[in-house]
C-alpha cells in the first residue's frame, strides 16, 4: 500500500503547477477578453472617424463640383468670345475658386484657344494658357471621355499643384474642351478652413499633399485611431487625416489600462509563483524536518536503552554473587557509574534542547573567568576522557580579562564538543581545548587531530537533528542536537560557534564570546569575577 503521507505530498506537488497554469489561463483569458473589448471599441471610434473623414472629404468634392456645374452652364462653346461676359459678373458670388476659364478647340491640328476669361488678369493668365496647350493636355482624359462628362486633373506642375475641371463638348460637328482653373491656394487658405475647422473641438483635420507634406492643419500623429483617405473626385492627390479628439483621450486611456494589466498580470504571476516556489519549498522542508525528528526520537531511544541494559546487565551479575573477584565488582561498578553518568549527561542534553527548542532557555550572565570555567568542565570530563583513550591538553590564555558568560551554558558547551572528540577523533588520541582573547572577544577551541569532516556536511552540522552521512554510516551514537545547541548558546551570548576542518588531519571548533564591559558585579561566592 502506497504510504500516506508521500501520496499527499505527491499531490501537493501535482496540484501547485497545476494551481500556476490554472491561474496563468485565467489571466490569459480575462487579458485577452479586455483586449478585444478595447478592439471593438477602437473599431467602432475609426468607423465613426471614417464616415466624418468621408463627410468631410465628400463637401469639398460636393463644393468644386457645383462650381464646374455653374460654368458648365454658362459656358456656350459656339460663343467662345463671351466667356468672360457671362462667366465673370456672376463669378466672384458663384465660382469663388475658379481663378480662369478656357475654351479650346481640338478639331483643328495644334489646339487653338478660342476663349479665355481670368477672374484676376496677370502674367500668369499666360503661363497657365501654355501649360494646358503644351503640357497638361497630354495629361487630361480625352480619348474615351464621352462628350460633356465632368472630369478633373490634379497634378502638380512646376511644383505647384493645379487643379483644373473639365469637360469636352461637341458642337455644329466640331469638338471643344473646356478648361476650368481652380485656385489651389484659395482653396487651401479660404475654402479649407471654412469646411474642416474644428468648431465642436470634437475632431483635428488635416490634409497632406502628394509627398505627405503638410497642406493644412497640424501634422497629426499617425496613431491607431487616426483615418486618412484621398479626396475622392477632386484633390485626389492629397489625403486628408482625422482624428476625432475623444480618440487621443481613449487611446491613450487604452494605452495607461493595458500597461496597468500588464503590470497587474506580471506581478500576480510573479506572486504565484512565488508562492507556490515557497509552499513547495516549505513542504519540502516540513517533511525534512519531520523525518529528523522522528531518526532523532530513534537515536534517543537507543541511546537510552544501552546504557541501561549495559546497567541492568551488569546489576544482575552482581547480584547474583556469581562475581568472585572484588577487581572484577569493581569494574562492573565502574562500568554502571560510566553507562549512568552518559545517560545523565544525554538526559540533560536532551532536556535542554527541549528547552532551546522551545524558546524557554534563561540563561544568567555574568562576569566570570572564562579559564575557570574550562578548567573545571575538563576536570570533570578528563577521567572519562582518559578511560576512552583520550588526552585533554589544556592551553589557556593569561591575563585574560573577565566574559560575560553563563557558567554551566558554556560548560555544556565544553562537555558536547569533548563528546564530539572522544566519538568522532578517539584516533587521533589527544584534544586541545584552548582559551585565546583580543580586543573585544574571548575566544574557546577544541581541537582534535580525528577524521575530519567532509566540506558537504560543514554547513549543515550545525542545523538541529543533522548528523554528518561518516558518522550516520559509521554507526556512531548520536542525536543530532550537540551542535545545534553549542552554537545557541554561543549566539545567546553575543558570540558565534563554527568549525574549521580538514578531511583527514581533523577539527577545531571555535565558540568566541564577548568580554564583560562596565563595572564588576559585586562578590556572591559563585565563581564570578568580582569586583
Ligand atoms: P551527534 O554527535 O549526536 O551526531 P552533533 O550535533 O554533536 O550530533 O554533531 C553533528 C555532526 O557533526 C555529527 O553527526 C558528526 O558527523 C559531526 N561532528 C561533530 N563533531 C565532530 C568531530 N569532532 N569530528 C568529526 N565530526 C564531527
Amino acid at each position: 500500500m502506497a504510504d500516506p503521507t508521500n501520496r499527499k505530498r505527491r499531490v501537493t506537488f501535482l496540484l501547485l503547477p497545476a494551481i500556476v497554469a490554472a491561474v496563468l489561463v485565467v489571466g490569459a483569458f480575462l487579458y485577452r477578453a479586455s483586449r478585444q473589448i478595447e478592439q471593438v471599441r477602437k473599431l467602432s471610434v475609426i468607423e465613426a472617424t471614417l464616415s466624418l473623414a468621408n463627410e468631410k472629404a465628400d463637401r469639398l468634392d460636393r463644393l468644386i463640383i457645383e462650381q464646374d456645374n455653374a460654368v458648365s452652364s454658362l459656358v456656350d462653346v459656339t460663343l467662345p468670345h463671351e466667356v468672360a461676359q457671362k462667366w465673370l459678373p456672376t463669378a466672384a458670388r458663384e465660382t469663388p475658386t475658379i481663378r480662369a476659364v478656357l475654351v479650346i478647340d481640338l478639331s483643328v491640328r495644334d489646339a487653338q484657344v478660342l476663349g479665355f476669361a481670368s477672374r484676376s488678369p496677370g502674367p500668369e493668365d499666360e503661363a497657365f494658357r501654355r501649360l494646358v496647350v503644351h503640357k497638361l493636355r497630354a495629361d487630361l482624359d480625352l480619348g474615351t471621355a464621352p462628350s460633356d462628362e465632368l472630369r478633373h486633373l490634379h497634378k502638380p506642375y512646376g511644383g505647384q499643384s493645379y487643379l483644373v475641371s473639365y469637360w469636352l463638348r461637341a458642337a455644329v460637328g466640331r469638338r471643344y474642351l473646356v478648361v476650368a482653373w481652380h485656385d489651389v491656394p484659395r482653396l487651401v487658405h479660404e475654402v479649407f478652413p471654412r469646411l474642416f475647422a474644428d468648431q465642436s473641438g470634437k475632431a483635428r483635420v488635416s490634409i497632406a499633399d502628394e509627398e505627405g507634406r503638410p497642406v493644412y492643419g497640424s501634422a497629426v500623429r499617425a496613431g491607431e485611431l487616426t483615418v486618412g483617405r484621398p479626396f475622392p473626385t477632386t484633390l485626389y492627390g492629397w489625403r486628408i487625416s482625422v482624428t476625432l479628439t475623444s480618440a487621443d483621450e481613449l487611446g491613450e486611456r487604452i494605452e495607461r489600462r493595458r500597461t496597468l494589466e500588464l503590470v497587474l498580470v506580471a506581478i500576480a504571476c510573479v506572486v504565484i509563483i512565488a508562492g507556490v516556489g515557497f509552499v513547495l519549498y516549505a513542504v519540502e522542508e516540513e517533511r525534512r524536518l519531520s523525518e529528523q525528528k522522528s531518526e532523532f526520537v530513534a537515536n534517543v531511544s537507543h541511546e537510552l536503552k544501552t546504557p541501561l541494559s549495559l546497567v541492568r546487565m551488569f546489576a544482575e551479575l552482581l547480584l547474583s554473587g556469581r562475581v568472585a573477584s572484588d577487581e572484577k565488582r569493581k569494574q562492573y561498578l565502574e562500568i554502571m557509574l560510566t553507562e549512568s553518568e552518559r545517560l545523565t549527561a544525554l538526559i540533560e542534553n536532551v532536556l535542554d534542547f527541549a528547552r532551546v527548542d522551545r524558546g524557554r532557555a534563561t540563561f544568567d550572565f555574568s562576569a566570570y573567568s572564562l579559564s575557570e570555567v574550562v578548567q573545571r568542565a575538563v576536570e570533570i570530563y578528563r577521567y572519562r576522557a582518559e578511560r576512552e583513550g583520550l588526552e585533554i591538553d589544556v592551553s589557556l590564555a593569561e591575563d585574560m580579562p573577565p566574559v560575560r558568560l553563563d557558567p554551566r551554558a558554556i560548560e555544556l558547551c565544553l562537555i558536547n564538543l569533548l563528546d564530539n572528540a572522544i566519538k568522532y577523533a578517539k584516533d587521533g588520541g589527544r584534544v586541545t581545548v584552548k582559551t585565546a582573547f583580543d580586543g573585544r572577544m574571548a575566544t574557546l577551541s577544541v581541537e582534535d587531530r580525528g577524521a575530519g569532516i567532509a566540506p558537504e556536511d560543514i554547513r549543515r552540522i550545525f542545523d538541529r537533528f543533522v548528523r554528518g552521512k561518516s558518522a550516520r554510516d559509521a554507526r556512531i551514537r548520536g542525536t543530532g542536537i550537540g551542535l545545534s545547541l553549542v552554537k545557541h548558546i554561543a549566539e545567546a551570548h553575543g558570540g558565534t560557534a563554527r568549525v574549521e576542518s580538514e578531511v583527514g588531519r581533523g577539527s577545531r571548533f571555535i565558540v568566541t564570546l564577548p568580554l564583560w564591559r562596565g563595572p564588576l558585579p559585586s562578590p556572591d561566592g559563585s565563581g564570578k569575577v568580582a569586583s
